[in-house]
């Protein structure tokens, strides 16, 4: 430790209280990405315990230039929450749920509450709140907010963007910022608070939220289905968002090479349908009443079997059965990480309508410069989103970092060419950093930049990371 430090040390501790300090073993977890990717430094890991506390930090680092890297569940895939020598603020033990309304069917959480005690906190009120993700155990609301994290749900409730009236953040130079706002309609200037969400920590710590609820379903059908096509799968999307009159809250496509890696990796999962099939889509429908959605879904499913959009298909009898389809969904990130940690990981959008293109183009591009690279192809369809992955032949070893590259460019190029992004949904970080710039026009990363430094002048927040 500097002598720097060590004065930072002293000063810090005793403006955060020693509870804040975070040393030895306790700081490993902290400092370890989910992949191994990124070897995280930090000269003082600290979690305060309140906004005012975090306040008091901030002002400190502030007035002596320590940058400060925040972090949340650390369950992030971009490196966002890596320190690099920086002073890592974790907001774990700011972690209270300030406030339930189901009248007004909000909810205020502050950001070190993991994702899941949200979503358990609005059920015992009786009320949703519909974002969901694979991480939801570790996640925080802070760090979801920061991302704008999407999930399974997107596609009928929106993203994490979609779902927050307020937010309570502290900014750079350490004065806090009450923006719980609950209303739902407030039209009195800039909506500021979505500079932070998606910010990724670069303009400031979220400590607090206003989150949006919904009505708990009365009644969920879900369906696994072997389709054997993209295309076809664009056509049932239509077809069953037509015919249940927007009833869609999810619709998962994974292809087969997804499905025999997780069912490898799984043993215990039974296989959900026995056609094989080079496609596959897992959906799930929601009505408020009940009784309504399995005549539905058997109406649906025989349709698009007439239509030859379904070659098979398994409905959900009970909610065991639901859970058994949604866990092949929900280890995939589990069963990558087993198998194939070294793969080439692109989290694309595209318009709906394109994804079969995309699909097609981008195996042609990958396997022409790499002959017989596996590509798992999987993801939240039902709102563009693909995870693309690119593993080595069979028996090879893994992809070195330039050939790696090279393949992640060929997948973007045709995401461009397809009016799509090179993020959907897990932002940028480190990870993506360098190409933003050249997929952005100079007219928007020059506003993104005039923003960073209106709000952080010394660019002390969260520095490398973004932009
Ligand atoms: C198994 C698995 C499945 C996943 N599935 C999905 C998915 O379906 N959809 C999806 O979108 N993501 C997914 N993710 C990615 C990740 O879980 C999300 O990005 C999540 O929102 C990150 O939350 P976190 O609390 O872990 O944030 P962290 O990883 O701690 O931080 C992420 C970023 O937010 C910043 N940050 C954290 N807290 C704050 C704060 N209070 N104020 C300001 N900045 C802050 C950090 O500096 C960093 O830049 C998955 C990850 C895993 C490991």
């Amino acid at each position: 430790m500097t002598d720097h430090s060590s004065d930072a040390l002293t000063a810090l501790t005793s403006l955060a209280g020693p509870d804040a300090l975070i040393e030895g073993d306790d700081r490993t977890p902290l400092l370890e990405e989910w992949r191994g990717r990124w070897p995280g430094e930090a000269s003082l890991v600290l979690a305060p315990g309140s906004t005012e506390e975090l306040s008091s930090i901030m002002r400190y680092c502030h007035a002596h230039d320590l940058a400060v890297v925040p972090q949340g569940g650390n369950t992030g895939l971009v490196g966002g929450q890596v320190p690099q020598g920086e002073v890592l603020i974790s907001t774990r033990r700011i972690n209270r749920i300030r406030d339930i309304s189901p009248e007004d069917f909000t909810l205020t959480a502050e950001a070190g509450v993991t994702l899941e005690a949200v979503q358990d906190a609005a059920r015992e009120a009786g009320r949703l709140f519909p974002l969901s993700i694979g991480s939801e155990g570790s996640c925080n609301i802070g760090g979801v907010l920061s991302t704008n994290a999407g999930g399974v749900n997107v596609i009928r409730y929106g993203n994490a963007r979609d779902l927050v009236l307020g937010i309570e953040a502290v900014l750079p130079d350490g004065r806090i910022w009450n923006g719980l706002n609950r209303l739902r309609k407030n039209n009195t200037g800039y909506d500021l608070k979505h500079l932070f969400i998606g910010g990724e920590g670069t303009l400031g710590i979220i400590t607090a939220a206003v989150l949006k609820l919904y009505p708990r379903p009365a009644e969920t059908q879900t369906a696994f289905l072997a389709v054997p096509s993209p295309a076809a799968a664009v056509d049932l999307l239509s077809l069953v968002q037509e015919k249940s009159g927007g009833a869609v809250t999810s619709f998962e496509l994974m292809n087969a090479n997804l499905l025999e890696l997780v069912l490898a990796h799984f043993p215990d999962l039974p296989r959900p349908v026995e056609t094989r099939s080079p496609f596959y889509v897992l959906t799930e429908l929601s009505a408020g009443r009940q009784g309504v959605l399995a005549e539905l879904t058997e109406d649906i499913l025989s349709g698009a079997m007439e239509r030859k959009i379904v070659s098979d298909g398994t409905i959900a009898q009970s909610e065991g059965q639901a859970y058994t389809l949604w866990a092949l969904r929900h280890n995939a990130s589990e069963a990558m990480k087993k198998d194939a940690a070294q793969c080439v990981k692109c989290d694309i959008s595209v318009p709906i309508r394109e994804v079969p293109s995309f699909l097609e183009k981008a195996g042609n591009a990958v396997t022409a410069e790499a002959p017989g690279a596996r590509i798992i192809a999987f993801g939240h369809m039902g709102d563009g989103n693909i995870h693309y992955d690119i593993l080595a032949p069979d028996g090879a070893s893994p992809f070195g970092v330039k050939k790696g590259a090279r393949l992640e460019h060929l997948v973007h190029e045709v995401v461009v060419a397809h009016d799509g992004s090179i993020s959907a949904e897990h932002g940028i970080g480190l990870l993506k950093r360098d190409e933003l710039k050249t997929r952005k026009s100079d007219v928007e990363m020059e506003m993104m930049r005039a923003i960073k430094t209106v709000l952080d002048s010394k660019g002390l927040m969260n520095p490398g990371k973004l932009l």
